[in-house]
């Protein structure tokens, strides 16, 4: 590249104008340009995904500019005669296009899902403005009512349009980039800079009549050429750096749906201005008229597609916060904002089918409340950490989930207290459940990797069904029964724990059970239901070859 560049420098200081030194400078400029798109497309090769795709298209870019130079170099080698109105100044423009895709698409950033989905849909929409651009302002000049004195300004204020769009995107890269990628974005900036004013010397001096292929000029194109392999060579193997919940980041991404919307604006007020200025050719006129429409009829199209995408887009934000809001966020089971939007429901429904249909033959229609509460709980706290206890919390859920039915909910209640909403169920055997969860609970050890121990935890129930009385169903509020449970958890508590007492109307037990004498709570008559949970010696100790450390009975120690 160097020798390259060095071979243009000396060409240009020592060769006058001349068919030789357009030939050198043409090769030059083409041997470089090749060069750009060889270690673009090397960069393509060893990528994958997002990263191939912008490498792809910023070699694609330079592929373009190589047949444009390629068409040019037909003109001025082999015609001898360069047109004023070039199709290659079309490629030229779409290489442009292309590098401007590849660059906002960020390589340097990781985007979230969310971004890649709806950022293709404001791309493309840019894109197909720029496209949109070319046809209704240089097009009609060039092939409808040929005209080198509307087409030369035409296509001159777009090509600067480009340069300025492209020149932000890389500065932008240059300041909000680190490491390796903020040196070849400092790179690209200076190299797009020299270009673009390069661009305007080269244009000023073809105008004064003093440009010829091979001046002065062209030594700095060369050099930008050189610099841009230089900056490929730079970015091989780099990888998006991850930006995710960066505040900053997240505004950036939304640059292309800021730019794509106002943009689609000018649409039909270009519309609308095609259609009014009679001043036109006539095959200038239609074809702006017919143009602008066709695209006011496919941005439209884009604009429907995103704005379903969109609403997708909400309603999965929106449940997915809800989801979050009903959720506790340490043991993945439900929480109390979950239990108030949906108790209302329950209970009218354990109510209808107690008002539809008295006859007390008819089962598993109660709803039962067992409050779950760990025993003694602050001491695995004290002994091990809050993290062993946040661990142990996470089990102990996991177990009272799969001691539950799908129909039973679990919810977490307070810090370590559980309450598990048992539907479609039977009074007369909620204790059964309880026994389960007494089991599922205390009768394995609890292993804590983290203080390399084996714990054994133990939970005490209090239980309570839903109506209150069979006979009148709406006697008492299920507030009122879920203090009945809380009421029976103390009691279990009070039992020595590591047992389950339930509470049912005075005279009422459960199937196997023996009539309790009734204990008044509040003035209202009940009976207690006691069950115990599995002794401790019951309890299965680990294998100490292959659970060293210490057993503790967290309840005994
Ligand atoms: P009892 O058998 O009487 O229930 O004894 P206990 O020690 O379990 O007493 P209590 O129910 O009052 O203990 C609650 C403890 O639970 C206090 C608090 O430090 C702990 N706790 C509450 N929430 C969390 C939590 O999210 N993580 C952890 N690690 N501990 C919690
Ligand atoms: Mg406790
Ligand atoms: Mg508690």
């Amino acid at each position: 590249m160097v020798c390259l560049v060095i071979a243009q420098v000396v060409a240009s200081l020592l060769l006058p104008k001349s068919y030789r030194l357009t030939a050198i400078t043409d090769w030059i400029s083409l041997a470089l340009m090749v060069s750009v798109s060889v270690v673009f497309a090397r960069n393509a090769f060893s990528s994958t995904g997002r990263q191939r795709l912008v490498w792809i298209l910023l070699g694609g870019g330079y592929a373009i500019e190589v047949c444009s130079q390629i068409l040019w170099m037909h003109w001025e080698l082999v015609v001898k005669q360069t047109p004023t109105m070039s199709l290659g100044d079309a490629e030229v423009y779409l290489a442009w296009t292309a590098l401007i895709l590849g660059f906002a698409l960020r390589p340097h950033v990781e985007p979230t899902t969310q971004h890649q989905r709806l950022g293709t849909l404001d791309l493309l929409l840019l894109l197909l403005t720029g496209i949109y651009f070319y046809l209704f302002l240089v097009i009609p000049w060039q092939y409808l009512a040929p005209e080198p004195q509307s087409y030369g300004p035409a296509y001159k204020f777009l090509a600067l349009a480009q340069d300025v769009i492209l020149l932000s995107i890389v500065a932008h890269g240059w300041l909000h980039s680190s490491g390796r990628w903020r040196y070849f974005y400092g790179l690209l900036t200076a190299i797009v800079a020299i270009d673009t004013v390069m661009e305007y010397v080269v244009d000023t001096l073809a105008d004064a009549g003093v440009y010829f292929t091979g001046s002065w000029s062209d030594s700095t194109t060369a050099a930008c050429l050189a610099a841009m392999t230089f900056a490929g060579l730079i970015a091989h193997g780099l990888e998006p750096g991850s930006e995710q919940g960066d505040p900053a980041s997240e505004r950036y991404w939304r640059w292309a749906s800021r730019v794509a919307a106002p943009v689609t604006l000018v649409l039909p007020l270009l519309a609308a201005w095609s259609f009014l200025d009679r001043s036109l050719p006539d095959p200038v006129w239609k074809f702006r008229v017919v143009l602008s429409l066709a695209a006011v009829v496919v941005f439209a199209f884009v604009g429907i597609v995103k704005q379903a995408r969109l609403e997708n887009e909400l309603a999965n934000a929106n449940h997915e916060l809800l989801d979050a809001s009903l959720t506790d966020l340490l043991t993945g089971v439900r929480n109390r904002r979950f239990f108030a939007n949906s108790i209302e429901a329950d209970v009218q429904q354990v109510l209808r089918s107690f008002v539809s249909n008295p006859s007390l033959d008819i089962r598993n229609r109660d709803l039962v409340f067992y409050l779950i509460d760990i025993d003694h709980f602050k001491k695995v706290n004290d002994a091990f950490g809050h993290k062993v206890g946040d661990q142990v919390l996470v089990e102990v859920a996991r177990r009272i989930n799969s001691a539950a039915r799908l129909s039973d909910g679990v919810i977490r209640w307070g810090g370590e207290e559980f309450l598990l909403l048992s539907r479609y169920t039977d009074r007369k055997e909620a204790h059964i459940l309880a026994n389960r969860i007494l089991d599922s609970v205390g009768s394995r050890p609890y292993r804590a990797e983290a203080a390399k121990a084996d714990l054994q935890i133990t939970c005490s129930i209090g239980w309570a069904a839903y109506p209150w009385k069979e006979t009148e169903p709406k006697l008492l509020p299920h507030e009122q029964v879920l203090l009945f449970a809380d009421y029976a958890l103390y009691q279990a508590k009070g039992s020595g724990r590591n047992c389950a007492v339930g509470l049912l109307p005075a005279g009422e037990t459960v199937h196997g059970g023996g009539a309790a004498s009734s204990i008044y709570i509040n003035g209202v008559p009940a009976s207690p239901v006691t069950t115990f949970g599995p002794r401790l010696e019951e309890i299965a100790t680990p294998d100490p070859k292959t659970t060293p450390g210490k057993t503790s009975a967290a309840s005994a120690s």
